[in-house]
């Protein structure tokens, strides 16, 4: 029942919304309290909305950025739980005309949330319309065509926009300027997954020992879409194997039949580093043409796999590319050439 999709694994490690996310909505916290992790951004933003609410005005435009599944969306609905305001969600691709968005932006209430995911996507003219939305909450909209044509203004009620995006540098200066508050989401450590796991494990009726928990918690790429997603697989395993609860050897066996290894890489991870270290002598090596030779996607390669070989220590950026680093070596079981170790004192890399 593991070998039925060969795309199973790449899917379910990332981190990107799919089929495996039926029951996303039930699984996400409702409050600040619930939601686990990210300390900074939660103390900040409960300091802007405390100040938002004692002057009884709309909060200041959001905008929350990091890699997918790390809890954007779920915040963006806490925020509007929080504010006591409805939430209206949508994303930049689903956002085809201006008018789609005018049609929105008329139809909020004073002090509404208006979620767009992915915003780095909206296209161009639609984005013209946010500008005046966001600064001075008016829709100006042209009416005619040549001459005769004239621009009208039309006033908005004090919404709070929340976008989210997974780089921040994808977005536009205007863009982003016009954002007072701008959170980025950090990876989670294994604890924090850990408690996320036991709060799902709990809400979906699963039996997990602790350590079971931990093992799924430790492999899941410091995100909380994926740990969600691999407690349901291994519970499957477990079930499976007549276990009464998840235990960490279920867990254990169920990840490395999915080519999930000990700090949660998969097949595709592994190749990259592969490359890296075996085609380019450990780099560096452009992102482009590492693409090129493990045949991903750049984007893919920057928002779901580099992150967390980042985060691990395990690659770098420089300014001539990716290089592998000494952890990286020692987790793939090669050694790291000489010519290599010196480029990295260059590269102000010196304890790698
Ligand atoms: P994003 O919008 O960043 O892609 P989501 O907000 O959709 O991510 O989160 C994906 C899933 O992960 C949610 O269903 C939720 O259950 C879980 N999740 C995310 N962040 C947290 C958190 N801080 N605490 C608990 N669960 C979380």
């Amino acid at each position: 029942m593991f070998e039925d999709d060969e795309n199973f694994d790449k899917e379910i490690l990332s981190g990107a919304k799919g089929e495996y996310d039926i029951e996303e909505n039930i699984l996400r916290p409702k409050t600040m309290e619930e939601y686990v992790g990210q300390d900074k951004v939660k103390e900040n933003l409960a300091v802007y909305m405390a100040a938002a609410k004692s002057r009884g005005e709309a909060l200041d435009h959001v905008l929350l950025y990091g890699p997918p599944g790390l809890g954007k969306t779920t915040l963006a609905h806490i925020i509007a739980g929080t504010m006591g305001t409805q939430i209206k969600v949508t994303s930049g691709p689903a956002i085809e005309r201006a008018g789609d968005l005018a049609a929105i932006l008329t139809n909020l209430n004073e002090g509404d949330v208006l979620f767009i995911d992915e915003i780095h996507r909206l296209n161009h003219q639609v984005e013209e319309i946010l500008y005046s939305a966001m600064e001075d909450y008016a829709l100006d909209i042209i009416v005619g065509k040549g001459p005769s044509a004239r621009n009208i203004r039309f006033s908005l009620k004090r919404f709070t926009l929340i976008g989210a995006t997974t780089r921040a540098g994808m977005l536009s200066s205007p863009l982003r300027d016009r954002f007072g508050i701008i959170c980025r989401l950090e990876m989670y450590s294994p604890e924090e997954l850990k408690e996320i796991v036991t709060r799902s494990a709990r809400t979906l009726g699963i039996s997990i020992e602790e350590e079971g928990a931990y093992e799924i918690a430790r492999r899941s790429r410091g995100t909380p879409r994926i740990a969600n997603r691999l407690l349901k697989r291994v519970r499957d395993f477990s079930a499976v194997m007549g276990s009464a609860a998840v235990s960490r050897t279920d867990a254990d066996k169920a990840l490395r039949r999915m080519g999930i290894d000990a700090l949660g890489l998969d097949e595709t991870d592994r190749n990259l580093m592969r490359a890296l270290i075996e085609k380019f002598n450990g780099g560096p090596a452009g992102l482009e043409t590492l693409a090129a030779t493990t045949g991903e996607d750049v984007g893919t390669i920057e928002d779901i796999y580099e992150p967390y070989l980042l985060q691990l220590g395990f690659i770098a950026r420089t300014p001539r590319g990716r290089v592998c680093l000494r952890r990286g070596y020692e987790h793939m079981g090669a050694k790291m050439p000489e010519s290599l170790k010196r480029q990295m004192n260059l590269f102000d890399l010196g304890d790698e």
